[in-house]
């Protein structure tokens, strides 16, 4: 079977702690962020700093998300939210770490290359540590499918991760695309990874305009011409880097459920929007999913533990 997240079945956190710092995409400021190991059963935290004050924290869950129009982002106020989190969460995701202390040095996540890459060398160069506590799984019991115009999501059942994220663009160059396989570490990281934001031209001059994206440049995104070219000079790193990008984006807001899911996630035509939805809709729906202690037994777990993965 296919679920390359952690086959023993317990939970991780890394080594020691590691610091990155880049641009942030919109402010267009200078952010470092740090990453601590953290206590077995504390998720995936975001802590908002500024200097040695602590200005907010969140859990890395959905019931934490409030907009998703550009980027997703945690909290419901521009003075303690903390924006651009799906890049981050991808890789975190991916490589199976359970707990983490995400130290933020300003507003939102360093945009480094426009992909998780940066994020998965950071944790690697620092390591990743078993814990003797039992991972918790979400294993799919039954279709959920969200619809909204032509774009559709679903999860199903399927004994591995899997996605499947088609996009269909009216823009020859990237057309429609589609990236499905199993999600293990490995596969991530060699076929997803590297693969980067992208916009338009004439977006990107619209959102400079009205002083968003200030972050935003050829080091960080793929950026298309009105001429259905590739202006960044190096070209793309796959063919299908458009694809492979919102499959990125889907892991990482998916992350969101507060435990690694087992099933398949399908969606066409989809983004931080529709992705955050199709977790609600799961999310609401009890008899669509059941909380399990190990990939590849049943073994239900009481209904207390079921709110714990998905606590604020
Ligand atoms: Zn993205």
């Amino acid at each position: 079977m296919g679920l390359g997240i952690g086959l023993l079945g317990f939970q991780t956190t890394i080594a020691n702690s590691v610091t990155l710092s880049g641009t942030g995409v919109h402010s267009g400021a200078e952010v470092a962020i740090t990453f601590h190991p953290a206590e077995p059963d504390s998720g995936i935290v975001f802590q908002r700093v500024d200097g040695e004050r602590t200005v907010s924290e969140f859990r890395a869950v959905s019931s934490q998300v409030g907009n998703t129009d550009l980027c997703t982002v945690l909290g419901f106020s521009s003075s303690t939210s903390i924006a651009t989190i799906e890049h981050v969460m991808a890789a975190i995701y991916a490589l199976g770490l359970d707990n983490l202390l995400i130290e933020v040095q300003g507003a939102e996540m360093p945009i480094m290359d426009g992909s998780s890459a940066p994020f998965i060398e950071a944790i690697e160069q620092t390591g990743i540590e078993t814990l003797a506590v039992k991972r918790r799984y979400i294993r799919i019991l039954k279709p959920v499918r969200i619809e909204s115009g032509p774009s559709w999501s679903e999860f199903t059942p399927y004994d591995g991760m899997r996605f499947e994220v088609e996009i269909d663009f009216d823009c020859p160059l990237i057309g429609r695309q589609a990236w499905k396989g199993d999600i293990t570490p490995s596969v991530f990281k060699t076929e997803l990874s590297r693969a980067r934001t992208f916009g338009f031209m004439r977006d990107v001059e619209r959102m400079w305009a009205a002083g968003r994206g200030l972050g935003s440049s050829l080091e960080n995104s793929v950026v298309i011409a009105d001429d259905n070219t590739v202006i960044n000079i190096e070209g793309l790193r796959y063919t299908d880097e458009f694809a492979r990008h919102k499959t990125l984006d889907a892991v990482g807001d998916l992350a969101l459920a507060g435990a690694p899911f087992i099933g398949c996630y399908r969606s066409y035509r989809g983004g931080h929007k529709m992705n955050a939805n199709a977790l609600k809709a799961l999310m609401s729906d009890p008899t669509a999913y059941e909380i399990v202690e190990t990939a590849t037994r049943r073994q239900r777990v009481t209904p207390r533990e079921v709110i714990a993965v998905n606590a604020p």
